[in-house]
């Protein structure tokens, strides 16, 4: 566990530092706000569609460390997937930081698994979920998501839409 703590102590401090793709996209196709009220973070995604494949995806605004690396590593992560591919990795992250997913079994999330401490830190979740729900509310042209109340993510569906 040691080793899984630093190393989730080293992406998050190299994503603050050098947040990937962030920005506004001008030739967006989809773009969508999050918000998460409870720790203060807000991102505005922007993203760029070829057809059935993400072509770009950029991310800005105020948020904390966790939800930034989150941010910054979905933005890397989903570019060049498929809309599915995309989602599957959404339902993936947001089952395994409420602990319903074991990393041990198969998955598609690769280094993001370092984000699988964030289900022992229920004030967290929040933070390294909103990212996800973003996309998720982008791909489907949903201009807004925010954690409160019956749009919280832990309880939302997601995908499948
Ligand atoms: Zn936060």
């Amino acid at each position: 566990m040691a080793d899984s703590k630093q190393l989730y102590q080293e992406v998050i401090l190299d994503h603050n530092r050098k947040p990937r793709n962030w920005g506004v996209l001008p030739d967006a196709t989809h773009k969508a706000e999050g918000h998460n009220p409870l720790c203060g973070d807000h991102i505005v995604l922007t993203l760029k569609m070829d057809g059935d494949t993400v072509d770009a995806v950029n991310f800005q605004g105020e948020s904390c460390a966790i939800c930034k690396a989150s941010s910054s590593m979905m933005t890397t992560t989903v570019k060049g997937k498929s809309r599915s591919g995309a989602e599957q990795l959404v339902r993936e992250f947001r089952d395994m930081a409420t602990g319903q997913l074991n990393v041990d079994s198969p998955h598609h999330l690769g280094r993001l698994t370092v984000f699988s401490g964030v289900r022992d830190l229920p004030t967290r979740v929040k933070c390294a979920i909103l990212p996800w729900h973003t996309l998720h509310a982008a791909l489907n042209s949903e201009a807004s998501v925010t954690t409160e109340a019956d749009a919280d993510p832990m309880h939302a569906p997601v995908g499948n839409a």
